[in-house]
């Protein structure tokens, strides 16, 4: 069996990303560890769950372990494992490229500065190439379970790796790190343990540590004697909380999340009951760099009494939590279970909804009693869990209380914090609605003259400007009773808040502008639905106003601008009479000259609301003519 060495070269983004790391997580080098025996324990689930169908894989060896080893005459550190192995093609795909979905864009976001790059690639992850921070020669020998050929790869970690067949009479995966120059502190027993022990204690399978290269030719170790297994070899969640220190949960969500940052809270169970599982669910500190990306990979990991199935983006958690990282374990399922048994499965149902509850329980006693954790919860993930209110019907009011809002009664430059809890407890006596607004940017919701009233009356508005708030506010209609209005849509109607003074003194105004109504609508023509008298205004001269049942003006811009066809509906003009522009169109005899003073109101309108003209050119002649005429 002979084969030549071939050389390749890397992908552009794993060069990048090999200097990078090398640069900026040298402070915290030992986490090469945990990223290569988190690898290795990948492996071994992966066998275990494809020997299940064909255990033939096993070859004979069904104990699966991770063994390390050093050597300090060869300066060598050796991590080896009897996991699933890797093919030819298997090894150019994993080790020779990044196959996320995303890197491309994530690259672009790296700024050169070591140290907040650092940051992004822990966010990315990037396990294996870890390595590359102690050695400067890897060596990377693997035998897929069930093949005869194995395969090595080398590199420098510069530009390009060769790739050999080899020989290799134990399955799985070997990798023998070349330790650079001041490494040596490493080729100690007592400091590999101690990272063992440190990071990679929850790993379910045997960690051995050994003097030496690694498993002989025969697969076994010559002195056996000498083998120590240094972890706990338990899986983490099966054991009881007691037992497990924040440290080991912690290190526990890096493999599993293949996250470099502690996650921000976590919620342990067994649920016992009509169906029997555990569940370690993670919510992390940070967003993953592809929480808005539809092939994103990553979700929770479904185990089977301690036998890993899937790892599934779908049917574990609802996609508003998608973010969730984690572990269920069910006792009750098959082991054969399937991604397409999954999609049916009444028992997968029940879990699932078992673990939203766990989540938003987990969510609801960080707002009580963590605020600052949830205020960093809401930052990163806020967004993504407004989705809620509209996908999860059973959860709906549980979720709305966990929203955050921006409001008028918010400091300037404040995180998104009232709750509509926090609004309905500062409600005016005689408010029955939550009033909100949605606009494109904070400032454009702040200065809209739809809120002109609201400030005038103390009324408190929530500023809505995320894209998902458009949606939110239209499948929540009402929380606790309280029906949520929009105040940019239908006939102001403050209800109770207007006193009998404020409604005569509407009544009297609508009689009175009559007139200049009528001028207005006549100017205007088919632009507008209708034209009316408003008290909704105080200082601008006039609004527009979407049909109570309509799509809100900025809805309707946004669906545009995503490329969607929408049949827009016309809004309503409503002018203050009180003011002096209006009173002045109201006197104007001229009528070319009404016209261009109507015209300009709605213009002004449409541009206050964030809207876009569709004759600006007219606009901007019209404006000139009236300043000529102003300074005339
Ligand atoms: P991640 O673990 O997040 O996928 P890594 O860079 O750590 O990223 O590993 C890249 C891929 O290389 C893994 O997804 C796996 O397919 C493969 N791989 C790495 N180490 C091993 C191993 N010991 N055995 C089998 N496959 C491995
Ligand atoms: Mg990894």
């Amino acid at each position: 069996m002979s084969a030549q060495k071939e050389t390749l070269g890397f992908q552009t983004e794993v060069k990048q990303l090999l200097k990078l790391m090398i640069h900026s997580l040298y402070s915290n080098k030992e986490i090469f560890l945990r990223e290569l025996i988190s690898n290795a324990s990948d492996a071994a689930d992966k066998l275990r769950f494809e020997g299940m169908a064909k255990p033939e894989l096993f070859e004979n060896d069904p104990e699966l372990k991770i063994g390390i080893f050093f050597d300090k005459d060869a300066r060598t550190v050796t991590i080896a494992d009897n996991g699933i192995g890797m093919s030819r093609d298997e090894v150019v795909a994993n080790i020779g490229t990044i196959a996320k979905s995303g890197t491309k864009a994530f690259f672009d976001q790296l700024s050169g500065d070591a140290k907040k790059d650092a940051n992004l690639i822990g966010q990315f992850g990037v396990g294996f190439y870890s390595a590359f921070i102690v050695a400067d020669k890897v060596t990377l020998s693997s035998r897929r379970a069930g093949e005869s050929v194995a395969t090595r790869w080398e590199s420098h970690g510069e530009g390009e790796y060769t790739l050999e067949q080899v020989e290799k009479a134990e399955r799985g995966t070997e990798i023998v790190l070349h330790l650079k120059e001041g490494e040596d502190e490493l080729l100690n027993d007592w400091r590999l343990k101690a990272i063992v022990r440190k990071y990679s204690d929850h790993i379910s399978i045997p960690i051995e540590m050994k003097k030496g290269a690694g498993y002989g030719e025969d697969g076994e170790v010559s002195n056996s004697d000498e083998l120590e297994v240094v972890n706990s070899a338990s899986a983490l969640w099966t054991r009881s909380k007691n037992d497990i220190t924040e440290e080991q949960y912690q290190e526990f969500y890096k493999h599993v999340a293949h996250d470099f940052t502690d996650p921000l809270a976590w919620s342990h169970a067994r649920v016992e009951g009509r169906q029997e599982y555990t569940e370690l669910l993670y919510i992390p500190s940070r967003a993953p760099f592809d929480m808005y990306d539809r092939e994103r990979k990553q979700g929770v990991k479904l185990y089977v009494r301690r036998v890993f199935i899937m790892e599934d983006t779908e049917k574990l958690m609802p996609h508003y939590l998608r973010f969730v990282r984690g572990v269920i374990d069910s006792n009750d399922l098959p082991l054969n279970v399937s991604r397409e048994i999954l999609q049916e499965s009444k028992d997968i149902d029940a879990i699932r909804a078992g673990c939203v509850k766990k989540v938003l329980g987990l969510l609801e006693d960080l707002s009580a009693n963590q605020p600052e954790k949830y205020a960093a919860f809401w930052k990163e993930f806020g967004q993504v869990l407004k989705e809620g209110v509209g996908e999860d019907h059973a959860n709906k009011e549980r979720i709305a209380k966990l929203l955050r809002f921006t409001s008028t009664a918010s400091e300037d430059g404040a995180e998104p914090s009232v709750s509509l809890a926090d609004y309905i407890g500062r409600m005016k006596e005689g408010q029955d609605k939550i009033y909100y607004i949605t606009a494109d940017t904070l400032a454009a919701a702040k200065n809209s003259p739809h809120l002109e009233v609201f400030k005038k009356k103390g009324v408190e508005v929530l500023l809505l400007t995320d894209r998902v708030d458009e949606w939110v506010a239209g499948s929540m209609f009402e929380f606790e009773g309280k029906q949520l209005q929009s105040v940019a849509k239908g006939a102001l109607d403050l209800g109770a808040l207007e006193d009998e003074a404020d409604k005569e003194a509407q009544k009297q105004v609508e009689e009175a502008s009559k007139p200049v109504v009528e001028k207005v609508q006549k100017a205007l023509g088919d632009k507008v639905k209708e034209v009316r008298a408003t008290a909704r205004l105080v200082d601008s001269p006039a609004c527009l106003v979407a049909g109570e049942h309509e799509m809100s003006a900025h809805l309707e811009r946004m669906l545009k601008a995503a490329g969607q066809k929408v049949e827009g509906s016309k809004p309503t003009l409503e002018i203050n009479p009180e003011h002096v522009l209006v009173k002045k169109l109201a006197a104007e005899s001229d009528e070319a000259r009404a016209g261009d003073l109507a015209a300009v109101l709605y213009d002004q309108a449409l541009l206050a609301e964030g809207g876009k003209l569709e004759d600006p050119a007219s606009f901007v002649k019209r404006i000139n003519k009236l300043m000529l005429e102003l300074s005339a």
